[in-house]
């Protein structure tokens, strides 16, 4: 079986798996004990934070450890909305975000929040000057995500932060990070980024940990009540080994990232022309090489049950997705696909196929083959020559 499907998550590196393992069988001390072994443990997780923080070009102080994505994405939106309420209760975000980020700007809603969900163009991106256009006196928070998990639409968040810090220095901004670190460069202190989410597993880390960069003079109301760690702003005995193992990940993801992204790109660009040339499949990734994610392509097959597809893909070996992984057990059209203008029967019949380092040139060749293959059967089943 060959895996397609990055986007979703990534196999951890061995070195990853193997320091894990040895964090865990010997250095169990709880960091907040007094003792050696708590020592050794806090003097690990001090030393992963610093390795985060250094491949983010950020402080050590700015790191918060979480769960994953799905909370730094919840932490840094809802802390935010709680803490500089007195600021105003009107948020602006994407109707393409992941549901970490577009639930619970509706959960916001549902409490008493006003939340302005911007358009995408038919590339599935929003403007800066979008932004500017729905900034209000009591906006407080901007949330954009950086590289779509679905379609891998890249969207502008550095003119965006230069907007916010130019103009509304007041209003916060917030990026989930998950899908563009380590494939497309994103200075985080340049490009006015106040909160930053990162998850560990998509960047062939563990699953269960991920960080929230929050931008030294930023409060958020932490989310859950407990003891004083991570300085309070999430309390919880810290996961060590997940921490050291993350660090790793961190790390090797931002110190082979030009060299992954050209790779990645030569990949992408072969998959894309091999996939226009079969004319039932519409690609929904950026044709162009230098627009988009390099490891996200993604297209539909209308009147084709993308599952149906999914598993003719799986028969020749490929493990592929229908859309995000969160998302792909539900029944109904994509809603990226439909922000992005296509119809209700293409939204419904997308495939996501999402590249990995590991991948080569002969990975791409033996796909496309794969996929010629199961458009020939379907076509046979329609009694199409
Ligand atoms: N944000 C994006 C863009 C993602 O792709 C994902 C994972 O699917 C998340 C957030 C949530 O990450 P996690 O499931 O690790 O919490």
């Amino acid at each position: 079986m060959r895996y397609f499907d990055h986007a979703a998550t990534t196999p951890p590196y061995d070195e990853v798996t193997r320091t894990i393992a040895e964090v865990m069988a010997l250095h169990y001390g709880n960091p907040s004990s007094l003792h050696r072994l708590g020592e050794e443990s806090g003097k690990l997780l001090r030393r992963a934070r610093e390795v985060c923080a250094g491949a983010l070009g950020v402080l050590p102080g700015e790191i918060v450890f979480t769960s994953g994505a799905t909370e730094s994405n919840n932490m840094a939106i809802k802390g935010a909305a709680l803490q500089y309420v007195n600021r105003g209760k009107h948020l602006i975000t994407t109707v393409t975000e992941h549901p970490s980020v577009y639930e619970c700007c509706r959960q916001l809603e549902q409490w008493g929040w006003e939340v302005t969900f911007l358009p995408v163009n038919k590339e599935g991106k929003v403007s800066v000057e979008q932004v500017d256009e729905a900034i209000r006196k009591d906006t407080v928070l901007v949330s954009v995500m950086h590289v779509n998990n679905e379609t891998g639409s890249v969207q502008p968040v550095a003119e965006i932060g230069s907007l916010l810090k130019e103009k509304y220095p007041r209003v916060l901004f917030h990026v989930d990070g998950v899908q563009g670190f380590g494939k497309i460069e994103l200075p985080i202190k340049e490009s006015g980024i106040d909160l930053y989410s990162l998850s560990a597993h998509k960047l062939r880390g563990p699953k269960g940990i991920g960080l929230l960069y929050v931008r030294d003079g930023v409060t958020l109301q932490p989310l859950l009540a407990g003891g004083g760690q991570e300085e309070g702003r999430r309390p919880g005995t810290e996961n060590i080994p997940y921490a050291v193992g993350m660090s790793k990940a961190i790390r090797l993801a931002k110190e082979g990232a030009p060299e992954r992204a050209v790779h990645l790109r030569l990949l992408k660009d072969k998959l894309i022309r091999g996939i226009a040339t079969l004319p039932e499949l519409e690609l929904n990734s950026a044709l162009e090489e230098t627009h988009g994610a390099p490891h996200i392509v993604h297209f539909s097959y209308p009147g084709m049950k993308s599952e149906a597809f999914l598993h003719m893909l799986e028969e020749e070996g490929f493990l592929v997705s229908t859309r995000s992984a969160c998302s792909s057990k539900r029944a109904e059209p994509s809603r990226i696909l439909l922000a992005m203008g296509k119809s209700p029967e293409a939204a419904a019949a997308g495939i996501r196929i999402s590249l990995g380092e590991e991948h080569t040139e002969k990975d791409i060749a033996d796909l496309l083959e794969a996929l010629n293959k199961c458009v020939r059967r379907v076509r046979n089943l329609k009694g199409e020559r």
